[in-house]
């Protein structure tokens, strides 16, 4: 991932708050795009310009060329409003963050996120590597933001113990008929219907009785066997090709 600075000039006299919610407003697009990565931006006014610091997948992650329909309304916004169009600079690496898968074309994917995780929500299963939204089929980008924004709040709920709630967000992360399990499969389902690349979920295992009994589960969803002779990537135990599931030895008994 690369740090990069967006600086945007005021042409005209224009007030403060419309300025910021109109550069606002390509943020937002441009994060549901997949070209822009996390979800608060400090936007820092000097007087005559704007400028912005964000997190991008790749250094040409803001070319015109990824860009949408709503991002391009945006950039018109803009100038409607008495604003130059951006300028940009990479400012360097991001030395936290994953890098972006490298595949042109990955030949399966994951559904895969956390509590933590900014980066897409869509992994090479061959790397674990995540692959930019806007080289994702674009009627899946803005659902696959909203739904990494739901999982990670699961995630986050049961991370934190909030025990009254903890069980009904395990479930939801853990069960493949829930319903942030069934937006994941629909989400698989077109990407995989427009890339004719198999998707994954993974569904998150914690609990359970002993590792023996652990190790003997079954697809939860076609009862098959589905245990890998060699965890994939440290982190996926089980593999079911026909159901598309992916999932872990209960991280109690790891
Ligand atoms: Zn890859
Ligand atoms: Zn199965």
């Amino acid at each position: 991932m690369y740090v990069c600075q967006l600086t945007i000039n005021c042409l005209q006299d224009i007030e403060l708050s419309s300025a910021q919610s109109v550069i606002a407003k390509l943020l937002d697009e441009y994060r549901y795009n997949g070209q822009i990565i996390g979800r608060e931006f400090p936007i820092i006014f000097n007087g005559e310009f704007f400028e912005v610091i964000f997190v991008c997948p790749e250094q040409d992650s803001l070319s015109e060329r990824y860009n949408n329909e709503a991002v391009n309304e945006a950039f018109e916004n803009l100038s409607l409003q008495g604003l130059s169009l951006p300028e940009f600079e990479v400012k360097g690496l991001e030395s936290h963050s994953d890098f972006t898968d490298l595949c042109h074309e990955p030949t399966a994917l994951v559904i895969y996120s956390t509590f933590v995780q900014s980066c897409s929500p869509v992994r090479c299963l061959e790397h674990f590597s995540p692959v930019p939204l806007y080289k994702l089929p674009e009627q899946t980008r803005k659902s696959l933001v909203k739904w990494q924004e739901s999982y990670g709040a699961c995630d986050q709920l049961q991370m934190n113990e909030v025990q009254q709630i903890e069980q009904g967000a395990v479930q939801q992360l853990s069960e493949s008929n829930s319903d942030l399990m069934l937006q994941a499969q629909k989400l698989a389902d077109d990407i995989e219907a427009n890339l004719k690349t198999p998707v994954y979920r993974y569904l998150y295992r914690v609990g359970g009785d002993s590792l023996a009994e652990e190790q003997a589960r079954k697809c939860p969803s076609c009862h098959g066997e589905w245990l890998l002779e060699q965890p994939l990537h440290d982190l996926f135990d089980f593999k079911c090709d026909a159901c598309g599931l992916l999932s872990n030895i209960s991280w109690d008994w790891q």
